[in-house]
């Protein structure tokens, strides 16, 4: 399922900085089928216009089409129906890590469970825990780490098997070797499906077929990762900090 938007801006009720708007007249294609991501500083509207898109907010009628329908003119059943979504600040239960990943999903099997945790690399952290796929986790159970929390959440998200994936900044906290492997993963399993990455990471983008450079609630750059590093704007400054930052903590 394709998206597209068009002429987006979105204005927060509270006093907000940049004059109140998130995003101001924003407007691009997210092709069906594609691996698009969306990369920008914090602030830079990435969580607000994936909160437009699952109609937590509304953005005016006209701006949003899923599959060529104005989302305005859904139900918000029907369009989160088509979205599997892991939001920033993923969220466990109280419950077992086998119900965690299958929240959401009616009649799954154990092995469906499982297949969507090692899709996840999440897998063998479970294995690892004396009660497995039946530890408790949350308040009253064990803690996972936060990258733990990333890929159970990831679980979840796959065993949707939706046709429209939104990961936003669910890689923050993984090593670039997981999220490489995750990545892969993910291409094997969506693959024709469409998948919006959002990061700030540029190891977690530079894969993408599109890449959009979100600044200020504006597209300010748009391409893939030659491209977009050929432009010698963000992108390529976000890369080249990156890359010495990199270099800096293997130092
Ligand atoms: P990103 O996900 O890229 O970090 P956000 O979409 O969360 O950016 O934020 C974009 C802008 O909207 C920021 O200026 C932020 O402070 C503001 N904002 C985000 N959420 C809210 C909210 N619930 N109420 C008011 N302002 C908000
Ligand atoms: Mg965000």
């Amino acid at each position: 399922m394709g998206i597209s938007l068009e002429n987006v801006s979105y204005i927060y009720q509270a006093g907000t900085p940049f004059e109140g708007r998130a995003l101001f007249e924003l407007t691009t294609t997210i092709k069906d089928g594609s691996y698009t991501a969306f990369i920008g500083h914090t602030g830079s509207g990435k969580s607000t216009l994936v909160n437009l898109l699952l109609r937590i907010y509304n953005a005016p009628e006209g701006s949003i089409y899923i599959d060529g329908k104005d989302i305005m003119k859904a139900t918000v059943q029907s369009v989160r129906e088509h979205i599997a979504y892991v939001p920033q600040d993923n969220f466990l239960f109280s419950d077992t890590i086998a119900s965690n990943i299958a929240f959401g999903a009616d009649h799954l099997t154990k092995e469906q469970i499982e297949e969507a945790a090692r899709k996840a690399d999440v897998h063998r952290n479970i294995m690892d825990f004396p009660e497995q796929y039946d530890t408790v986790v949350g308040e009253r159970g064990t803690t996972l780490s936060g990258g733990q929390k990333q890929r159970v959440s990831i679980a979840r998200a796959l065993i949707l098997d939706a046709p429209i994936l939104i990961l936003d900044d669910s890689l923050s906290a993984v090593d670039t070797k997981t999220e490489e492997l995750i990545l892969e993963n993910l291409k094997e399993v969506r693959e024709g499906k469409t998948n919006i990455i959002i990061a700030h990471r540029i190891s977690t983008v530079r894969h993408a077929d599109h890449i959009v450079v979100l600044e200020e609630g504006r597209v300010a750059e748009h391409g893939n990762h030659e491209s977009l590093l050929e432009m010698q704007g963000i992108y390529a400054d976000m890369y080249e900090k990156q890359q010495l930052e990199e270099e800096l903590s293997e130092a």
